[in-house]
């Protein structure tokens, strides 16, 4: 055969050892120097500029190309990180994730990947377990991303109408799901993917603290029923991703059972507090669930994307897909095939995306989920307290989770005059670099928003955050 000396220097492992050794030392003193907080958070340029930097960009090596990346991505382990909804990734979660790198075992044939579709199993097992499932019964998988676990979950829902089969005839109904106004976007892809259209997605109004109305919600119903609408499913947030609000799931939960009607909750990012016996009380109601969605690499620290889907009946939970792929699962007739997992995902490769959460689990046990929840949204009220005692702001409300809402505030200026003043703000701050937060708009009203993933995020990052904006003001 002929040589191809580029491909045994790809496989050799002399360089891999090399580069290897050195990238944990330059992650190690990257994260020392994020921890501390004294760096700036990020390094903002727009994205005509970004990209010329890298389209003009001269590789040199691997050390030097990590340190450009770092230079040129946003520092989530940075204490003054308080912007999106993503983990902290822990540092042995990203270890472990070099393992299912490694193996690549594709998981959706059990040959393909033993132990990632038994550890999955495990991991399905303890949430079920916190949720209140009956063990018997329930079930559920991993799967990549909210996004996609909640249209997945929602196919399963729209499976389970009685009387049809759409996977295999199709529908002709008018299908409709019910949802709080206040619920992620991800939702409403989910049902338009499902062909339910802009009014197959009916919109519930939400209370003043932004969770689902149960009055708006029986309205809602009756009026889809009289309009000729099979609802599909009623969705719960929990907690709602603008400001971070749970809806009444007992409630819901209740409403559902009582009409025999799916009930799926959307827990992408508050659902991690299952896990916390101090906060599970704002999830009440969650065992009336159909399905349950729950991010890890949002409020459990593995990084993206990691979610469990999880199902109270997992008859109901494998019928999603029932299409028959010979080739891969030679007997898809059987119910519990559970060792099969891409008999019930839409990956057909799949990462080993259950290892990361296990590694935490195993090495520092399920409290730590509590501890990560009990602390950040113990910051969120910190937080929430210095904004109260500060005449130049406003919180939107008390937070019941780590996800903050709040403005400038100057009784001096119009509504409209605030609205502008915020957006400023925020864009200042993300042109300053040294914190990282977001903004969001309710009922007109442009808020700053803040969510604490960091659980090394103190009192005095926050309290320098409210200085930052006073001085940006000012100046
Ligand atoms: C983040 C979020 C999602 C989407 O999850 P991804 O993992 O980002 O796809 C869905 N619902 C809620 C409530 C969320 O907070």
């Amino acid at each position: 055969m002929k040589k191809y000396p580029l491909l045994e220097a790809v496989y050799s492992t002399e360089q891999f050892c090399k580069a290897g050794h050195d990238l944990i030392d330059q992650i190690d003193s990257y994260l020392s120097h994020q921890f501390n907080g004294k760096n700036a958070v990020n390094r903002w340029q727009n994205p005509k500029d970004e990209l010329l930097f890298w389209r003009s960009y001269d590789y040199r090596d691997f050390h030097q190309f990590v340190s450009d990346i770092l230079r040129h991505s946003i520092h989530i382990h940075n204490p003054k990180y308080m912007g999106h909804q993503v983990s902290a990734p822990a540092p042995m979660a990203v270890l472990t994730n070099m393992i299912s790198d490694l193996l690549n075992n594709g998981s959706a044939v059990y040959e393909m990947g033993q132990a990632s579709n038994a550890i999955e199993k495990l991991v399905v097992e303890l949430f079920c377990q916190k949720i209140g499932y009956d063990p018997q019964l329930s079930s559920g998988l991993m799967t990549s991303g909210g996004t996609l676990a909640n249209l997945t979950a929602l196919l399963a829902a729209r499976q389970s109408l009685k009387g049809s089969d759409i996977w295999q005839h199709g529908s002709d109904q008018k299908l409709a799901v019910l949802v709080s106004s206040q619920a992620h976007y991800s939702i409403d892809r989910a049902a338009r993917i499902l062909g339910l259209g802009h009014s197959g997605v009916i919109q519930v109004e939400v209370e003043d603290d932004y969770s689902m109305s149960y009055q708006a919600l029986l309205t809602c119903y009756k009026k889809a029923i009289n309009d000729g609408y099979k609802v599909l499913a009623i969705i719960g947030s929990a907690c709602s991703t603008a400001t971070g609000s749970y809806d009444d799931l007992l409630r819901i939960g209740q409403f559902c059972q009582e009409r025999e009607l799916w009930f799926h909750v959307d827990g992408a990012h508050g659902g991690a507090a299952i896990f916390s016996d101090r906060h599970k009380f704002r999830l009440k109601g969650i065992d009336f669930a159909d399905s349950v969605i729950i991010d890890t690499h949002k409020m459990m620290m593995t990084p993206a994307l990691s979610t469990v889907l999880l199902f109270k009946d997992k008859a109901k939970g494998s019928q999603t897909f029932h299409q028959k792929a010979q080739y891969l699962f030679a007997d898809a007739t059987v119910d519990d095939q559970w060792y099969n997992s891409g008999l019930r995902t839409f990956e057909c490769t799949k990462r080993m995306m259950c290892l990361q959460f296990y590694v935490l689990w195993q090495q520092y046990g399920a409290e730590v989920f509590a501890q990560n929840v009990d602390c950040l949204y113990e910051l969120g009220q910190v937080f929430a307290q210095l904004i109260n005692a500060h005449d130049r702001f406003e919180l939107l409300l008390e937070p019941q989770t780590n996800i903050v809402c709040f403005r400038y505030f100057d009784k001096a200026l119009t509504e409209n005059e605030l609205n502008v003043l915020n957006c400023q703000i925020r864009q200042k701050i993300l042109e300053d670099n040294a914190f990282y937060i977001v903004q969001t708009e309710l009922n007109n009203v442009v808020y700053l928003r803040v969510t604490i993933m960091n659980p090394l995020t103190n009192s005095n990052h926050l309290k320098a955050l409210l200085c930052k904006i006073e001085m940006l003001v000012d100046k």
